[in-house]
């Protein structure tokens, strides 16, 4: 029946449904090894029709049946080859090459025998009942189903005279027409067709491998072309490689353009070559390649030398020619000429750094200038408020403090301004030393008390009183407490508690984590790590943040980094932050490590020197310390011994130790020495140094950490002591 729409067979009303015949299981086009990324240009070229022409037409003559191509669905690729007399009939009749597979043409595609055959992975033969016999062989790359052959004929024995009629009139020919091909046709057997099916799939097999290789060597020998092309015609930098032990193995244009050697000249020789005498000197070819054999690449900015001695800046990139797996092969080398580039970004960093300079200078002077009338204000206010100058009537007490108030802010500002300028300038410096968390956490506390109780928020300490010491800068951890405190305080409404807490210790050891927490209004998430970039403020807090710029959270964490410490903020919306940040824990084991080495630890003895500081006559002024301080470490030896920082908490204290590792005869070198040269620095201040010494014994036969432990122990107890026996004497 043909169905009106299409015009087409509906080959379901006459013909049984094909049967598939499984038949050739042995051997399929399968080769497991090609695993590749199949494209369609690649697939298209795999079943060039013209290439397989030759091949499926001889088989076609040979067996004498149709054969033709197919796409996985089972749509003949082209036409089909040797077509019988029956099928260019059928074609002629307007039913093309091309629309499906033409021995189950009355099916319409899929094809039964190809559908078969693609999800096996086999040979499969069909025959149908009005007489289509037809194989189907699949085209396997590796485990990719490229398409299949098909190979049959029209009628494999004379056609009974009514399916000839039924076809002859589905097809729209003239049964009379289809007879006389049929009978003129000579069929092959079934079972001769069945015996090619084996022949076509090793026929198929073989060439599909043959083609595959060819394409592969043609796409090999374009992509070779192209990158001879590129690296020969790459002029602005320079392309080479070299073997395993750095020797020149290919140069091209550009190589010799840049560095002036021509590749006759070099290949063979090490491009050690390129590099300065002082590179050279330091083995820096060698590392350069010990290191791109690591890590697969190196990249490198650096002087480089041309053949006529010229030096140029260059940015290197070197890349391991590695097997997988397998030993180096090489490396590959591009060098690119920045020089003018460096020279660009030098005058833009000058630029910058002279663009900073002029801010700092501006903002330094602004701010110094602000301060002194400040500072003028501040105190006449407070002389007024303290009554020096008469009884106030509450109103005007009520004005003269918010003015105070806002002073206050405006000094904070100031300073605030001042230390971001050093930030930009690489001048926030921090001075740590053996420093008492215990005792800074109670100074902020008291320092903003008042803020605090201006708006009933109660204070709370709850820390440990004997918590570790930290290596810090007593001054910057202050502010940063002060800062997070007086942030609590704006943040929170009346009546709110803010408390300063330590926490279990939560970057391992050596490290002590201090918080400020609040019940304020919280931070959304969205917020927690933008408030500590610079002049950021949470937009819907415009009123409480006004009397601030947005940069104490970032200059807090700039103070914290500095102490390799880190800062971050937990908190909830409406129910208060807690803002924490980690100090490193003060260790004299590792700051005396320098001394305490095996080698050292092994003469058995280290030296703890005192050096106290007396006044001929008077008190040693407190502001001096610190001079004083700068001349002892002149006179130990850099990076052999330690002065210790001031370990008490009595501030300021006139006794400096020096821990050594020396002889006898070397402690008496360090006296004299101290000796001199505190008379040089400054004879007025009629200052007379008492040097002492006292030597700790190593226990032998313990573990370095044993004894590392054993001799801090020591120095700790020696330290105590001196310092108790001093302040008895006082
Ligand atoms: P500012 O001087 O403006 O307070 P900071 O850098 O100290 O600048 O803080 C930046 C912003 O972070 C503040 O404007 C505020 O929005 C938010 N913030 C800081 N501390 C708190 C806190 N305890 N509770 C809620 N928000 C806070």
């Amino acid at each position: 029946m043909i169905s009106e729409a299409s015009g087409r067979v509906d080959a379901c009303q006459y013909l049984s449904p094909a049967v598939p015949i499984p038949c050739f299981h042995g051997r399929t086009l399968v080769d497991e090894s090609a695993s590749m990324e199949l494209s369609p240009r690649l697939r298209d070229d795999l079943l060039n029709l013209d290439a397989w022409s030759e091949i499926l037409t001889t088989y076609g003559r040979t067996m004498r049946v149709a054969v033709a191509l197919t796409d996985p669905e089972g749509h003949v690729l082209g036409k089909c080859h040797n077509a019988q007399p029956a099928w260019r009939l059928i074609h002629d009749a307007g039913h093309g090459w091309g629309t499906g597979c033409p021995f189950c043409i009355a099916t319409s595609p899929p094809c039964t025998a190809v559908a078969e055959a693609m999800q096996t992975g086999g040979t499969v033969m069909v025959r149908d009942q009005a007489g289509l016999t037809h194989v189907a062989v699949p085209l396997l790359l590796g485990k990719r189903r490229l398409g299949a052959i098909i190979a049959g004929q029209v009628f494999d024995r004379y056609p009974e005279p009514l399916p000839l009629r039924r076809v002859a009139k589905e097809y729209g020919v003239s049964a009379q027409q289809l007879w006389d091909v049929a009978r003129k046709q000579r069929p092959v057997s079934r079972a001769i067709l069945q015996a090619s099916g084996d022949l076509l799939c090793a026929l198929g097999h073989a060439f599909l491998q043959q083609r595959y290789g060819a394409i592969l060597e043609a796409n090999l020998a374009e992509a070779n072309r192209r990158f001879r092309f590129l690296v020969e015609g790459t002029r602005d930098c320079a392309l080479f490689t070299v073997d395993s032990t750095g020797h020149v193995t290919s140069w091209n244009v550009g190589a010799e353009r840049m560095l002036g050697y021509g590749e006759a000249e070099i290949v063979g020789h090490n491009f050690s070559c390129i590099f300065t005498p002082d590179d050279i000197e330091n083995r820096v070819p060698e590392k350069q390649l010990s290191k791109a054999l690591q890590t697969g690449r190196a990249e490198d900015d650096g002087w480089r030398v041309t053949g006529n001695q010229k030096q140029f800046w260059a940015n290197v990139n070197i890349t391991a020619l590695l097997e997988d797996a397998g030993p180096v092969r090489g490396f590959a080398i591009i060098v690119r000429d920045v020089t003018e580039r460096r020279k660009i970004a030098i005058i833009l960093d000058e630029a910058r750094w002279d663009r900073t300079r002029l801010q700092e200078k501006f903002l330094s002077h602004v701010s110094h200038e602000l301060r002194t009338p400040l500072t003028a204000i501040y105190f006449f206010t407070t002389n007024v408020l303290d009554g020096l100058l008469g009884d106030l009537t509450p109103g005007q007490r009520e004005h003269l403090t918010f003015a105070l108030d806002n002073v206050k802010q405006l000094k904070d500002m100031v300073s605030d301004l001042l230390d971001i300028t050093r930030v930009e300038t690489h001048k926030l410096n921090v001075e740590p030393q053996h420093t008492s968390p215990v005792k800074l956490i109670a100074e902020a506390l008291s320092t903003c008390r008042t803020n605090a109780a201006a708006k009933n928020i109660s204070l709370r300490s709850d820390v440990r009183p004997d918590l570790p010491f930290v290596w810090a800068d007593p001054a910057r951890v202050r502010q940063i407490l002060i800062n997070l405190i007086d942030n609590g305080i704006k943040f929170t409404p009346e009546g709110g508690t803010i408390t300063v807490e330590s926490r279990p210790i939560v970057e391992g050891e050596g490290f002590l984590c201090l918080s400020v927490s609040d019940t304020g209004c919280g931070i959304s998430p969205a917020n927690r790590e933008a408030i500590f970039d610079r002049l950021a403020q949470v937009k819907s807090r415009a009123e409480a943040s006004r009397s601030g710029l947005g940069l104490g959270l970032f200059i807090a964490r700039e103070l914290v980094s500095r102490h390799a410490g880190r800062i971050w903020v937990e908190s909830q919306l409406g129910r208060g932050s807690t803002f924490c940040f980690t100090l490193p824990v003060f260790s004299l084991a590792k700051l005396c490590a320098h001394v305490f080495t095996a080698s050292n630890l092994a003469k058995g003895f280290v030296i703890l020197i005192a050096v106290d500081v007396v006044p001929i006559e008077g008190v040693v002024q407190a502001d001096i310390l610190p001079e004083i301080r700068r001349v002892l470490e002149r006179c130990i030896h850099a990076g052999q011994d330690v002065l210790l920082p001031s370990m008490s908490d009595a501030d300021p204290v006139e006794t400096f130790f020096i821990v050594a590792c020396t002889d006898p005869s070397g402690f008496t070198v360090i006296a004299s020495r101290i000796g001199r040269e505190l008379q040089n620095f400054d004879s007025a201040s009629r200052l007379k140094p008492v040097v002492s010494s006292t030597t700790l014994l190593v226990p032998p036969g313990q573990s370095t950490k044993e004894q590392t432990g054993g001799v801090t122990a020591g120095i700790e107890r020696l330290v105590r002591a001196h310092l108790l026996g001093k302040e008895r004497l006082k």
